[in-house]
């Protein structure tokens, strides 16, 4: 079913420039494996075999790279803030906002002065917009993190890919008045598709230098703030969830366990929060 768009606000930009699409040097290399088997084929059937076996290893690293999050192989990834943003750290929350733990998550930013973002589920956003408003309000920044969060976001094709990270935009521009410049893929996960349709919308993905996995149920606060704590540097970019929070022992969501730890430690380390769009230059 098609969606129709919402209409903007006047003076909003619907999505930032669109930036060319250049193929990473892997993908490069996977296109000339394709042609060279092919070719090989019609040359001599007797390469067949030859042929699929390296058409097959290829598609195996692509989909592999492609079920790592960190990876650089599809494409450009932010993960971790450029040399040129100095002594500073980027707290980053997902799948939010979330009416149960949002406004916590807010008040201890506050507390610790820190700026931090969002990257947002549209159509969650677009249950709770007064909450997503209040995150711009408190100086934090909104990023997309597709519309639906389909965890089977990696199995898509390029329309599905471009509607789910549209209908997001639209609907996060919309209700903060500012147009996100960064895309995270649900758990990360993505294929080889996203990094066209994210140039075509003008969008960056973004990814983080450690996570804590603080989604899981009943897990120990002690283990997921070493995960994040664990070398903390300037320029990290660390990744916590105020949507689909995990909870300690107690049943607590576990962001709000860790979180305050998580600060106090930034705050020993002499580091200046920023939000990416503060951090990485347009
Ligand atoms: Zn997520």
């Amino acid at each position: 079913m098609t969606r129709m768009p919402e209409p903007l606000p006047s003076g909003l930009t619907p999505t930032p420039p669109t930036r060319p699409w250049r193929p990473s040097p892997w993908l490069g290399a996977a296109a000339a494996v394709h042609v060279g088997a092919l070719g090989a084929c019609v040359a001599s059937p007797a390469l067949l075999p030859w042929a699929l076996g390296s058409v097959a290893a290829t598609d195996v690293v692509l989909a592999g790279a492609g079920l790592w999050p960190r990876s650089t192989l599809l494409g450009p990834n932010l993960r971790r803030l450029p040399a040129s943003a100095g002594n500073v750290i980027a707290l980053t929350f997902d799948d939010g906002p979330n009416p149960a733990v949002t406004p916590a998550v807010l008040d201890l930013l506050d507390a610790y002065g820190a700026r931090a973002t969002f990257f947002c589920v549209g159509e969650t956003a677009r249950r709770h917009p007064a909450l997503l408003r209040q995150i711009v309000a408190r100086g934090h920044a909104i990023e997309n993190h597709t519309e639906h969060h389909w965890l089977h976001f990696s199995t898509f094709g390029p329309a599905r890919i471009a509607r789910e990270i549209a209908d997001a935009q639209r609907v996060l521009t919309d209700l903060a008045g500012r147009t996100p410049r960064f895309f995270r893929a649900p758990a990360g996960l993505r294929n080889p598709l996203l990094e066209p349709a994210l140039c075509r919308q003008g969008l960056r993905l973004a990814s983080w230098t450690r996570r804590g996995f603080d989604t899981w149920r009943n897990a120990d606060p002690d283990g997921v703030a070493r995960r994040l704590l664990r070398g903390l540097a300037a320029r990290d970019i660390l990744l916590m969830h105020d949507g689909n929070p995990g909870s300690d022992r107690e049943g607590k969501p576990m962001i709000l366990t860790v979180l305050p730890r998580v600060l106090q430690a930034i705050e020993a380390a002499g580091l200046r929060h920023v939000t990416l769009q503060e951090a990485v230059p347009a």
